[in-house]
């Protein structure tokens, strides 16, 4: 499967690792939107949101976990943070293996653009 994200998970490709784990991989995204940007994605391809089965929940569930130690380790959980999740054109997704990214060291705005 021709996926940046399973080859980032295999080490086929470099990419900055901050966590990885027997399920999950975070590593930082390459144009980063804040000062922390990391990636959090299941080691399992998984294409979008709309493609997730009941027997994944675990699989969602510990991209959060990852995102709580995270933002532990990296001392930014008290601050504050944005998680997202973009799913298919209209919400601009580009990599087809989902991902959650964890935005950090900045004030967010809402609504999102
Ligand atoms: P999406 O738009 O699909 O929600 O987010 C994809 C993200 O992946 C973008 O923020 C983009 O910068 C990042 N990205 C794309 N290719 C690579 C890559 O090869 N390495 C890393 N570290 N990030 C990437
Ligand atoms: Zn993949």
């Amino acid at each position: 499967m021709n996926c940046i994200f399973c080859k980032i998970a295999a080490g086929e490709i470099p990419a900055t690792i901050v966590h990885q784990d027997e399920h999950v991989v975070a590593f930082r995204d390459l144009n980063p939107q804040a000062p922390t940007h990391i990636l959090i994605i299941p080691r399992r391809h998984i294409a979008t949101v709309n493609d997730l089965a009941e027997a994944d929940a675990a699989t969602v569930g510990r991209l959060f976990l990852a995102a709580r130690r995270i933002a532990a380790e990296l001392g930014f959980a008290a601050d504050g943070y944005r998680l997202v999740m973009n799913t298919n054109a209209a919400a601009g997704q580009t990599v087809f293996h989902i991902h959650l990214h964890l935005l950090a060291g900045r004030n967010f705005a809402w609504p999102p653009g």
